[in-house]
């Protein structure tokens, strides 16, 4: 078999998972470090899980900042960027989902303090050095190595009070980074292997977890770290440029919106990459990729349109103007603005799910 030509290289990140060891992890972390100022960040509903977390940690904690909001907007990353100065600190510790970990990084692009990052949701933020910041609705992104978590401390035990509804829509948020790994402009043989095993234990995961079994949170923990790391390695494409244009201009709900737009995303693609529709069957355990998605989604009651995620009919106009802003998009088959229209109609409505 013929190996196309490709580039891989690896970025440094400690990874530590288990479950129940969190607090343990970030003392060992934090001394790894010899972090003196560390400021803490995380939002309202998380803060007693942060002060059991940190409790070992006594002086070194100098300042905790809990104003975190979705999607980053700007003023909340300025005003984390005051108090790390402020109080002067020499490491950032997010404990929360991909805002926090955005706030985080918001801090370490200007202020190159490292970060270490306890995930709460499955987002994945915490394995990438994506930033992302919202100004007057619209979310600027771009990669700089200074906010890739130097640390990231997994632990499935986390995630025991997360709402039903974002525990799963998290779980496709995630896969969503696994399946446009196989497409991403920097995809390669490894990451395709990795996207595979993502998919296949998030799909598991999820499958588990409707049968009520308590711990099938740690498989989706895991796929979701899967899922950071191809997301990082391999990039990004369209589904993620419709995602991230439409939650900055109606401020969407992240990772419901993901899990509206995969299978349309993926359904739209599949012929153009027959190899990778086959590979996501087989990880999805279904015959045809996109239908087996769209199952899945419906079997775990998750959103499956974006007027149930907060979009209404009179604003599809302006939705396909945000998204077509950004075209020509590199994707495997071409979009048009025509092919646009159809993708989102179809995904505000649902009338083509199976
Ligand atoms: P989130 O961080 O916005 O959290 C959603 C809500 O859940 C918040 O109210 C939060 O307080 C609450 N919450 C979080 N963990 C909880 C827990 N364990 N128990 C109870 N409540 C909990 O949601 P998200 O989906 O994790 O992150 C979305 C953001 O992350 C978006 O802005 C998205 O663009 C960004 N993101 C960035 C990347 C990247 O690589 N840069 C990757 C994925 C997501």
């Amino acid at each position: 078999m013929t190996i196309e030509p490709f580039l891989y290289s690896s970025r440094a990140v400690n990874v530590r998972f288990g479950r129940g060891r969190a607090a343990e992890n970030v003392r060992e972390v934090v001394e790894t470090h010899d972090a003196r100022r560390v400021l803490i960040l995380v939002t309202r509903s998380q803060v007693a899980t942060a002060d059991r977390l940190t409790a070992d940690l006594g002086d070194r904690v100098v300042a905790r900042f809990a104003d975190v909001r979705e999607h980053v907007p700007a003023e909340t990353a300025e005003a984390a960027r005051r108090t790390a100065a402020k109080v002067q600190a020499d490491l950032v510790l997010s404990i929360g989902g991909g805002s926090t970990t955005g706030t985080a990084k918001a801090i370490a692009m200007t202020a190159h303090i490292p970060i270490i990052a306890v995930p709460t949701t499955l987002a994945g933020s915490e394995m990438t050095d994506t930033w992302g910041i919202t100004t007057d609705g619209r979310k600027r992104t771009g990669k700089d190595l200074h906010v890739l978590p130097k640390a990231v401390v997994y632990d499935p035990s986390l995630l025991d009070g997360l709402p039903e509804r974002l525990k799963v829509t998290s779980s496709f948020n995630a896969m969503a980074h696994c399946v446009e790994a196989f497409w991403g402009p920097r995809a390669n043989p490894l990451t395709s292997v990795v996207a595979a095993e993502g998919v296949r234990r998030l799909a598991d995961g999820l499958r588990a977890h409707g049968r009520g079994d308590a711990r099938s949170v740690d498989e989706l923990q895991y796929g979701s770290f899967l899922a950071g790391l191809v997301f990082a390695d391999a990039g990004s494409g369209l589904h993620h440029k419709i995602c991230h244009a439409l939650g900055g201009a109606f401020n969407l709900p992240h990772a419901g919106t993901h899990t509206v737009i995969l299978p349309r995303v993926l359904r739209f693609n599949a012929p153009a990459v027959p190899e990778t529709a086959a590979a996501l069957a087989t990880a999805l355990r279904t015959e045809d990729a996109a239908t087996g998605l769209e199952e899945l989604i419906t079997h775990t009651g998750a959103p499956r349109t974006l007027r149930e995620v907060g979009i209404r009919e009179d604003e599809l106009p302006v939705a396909v103007d945000v998204v077509a802003d950004k075209l020509p998009i590199d994707n495997p088959r071409e979009v048009t603005r025509d092919a646009l229209q159809q993708l989102l109609g179809a995904a505000y409505d649902g009338k083509d799910l199976q």
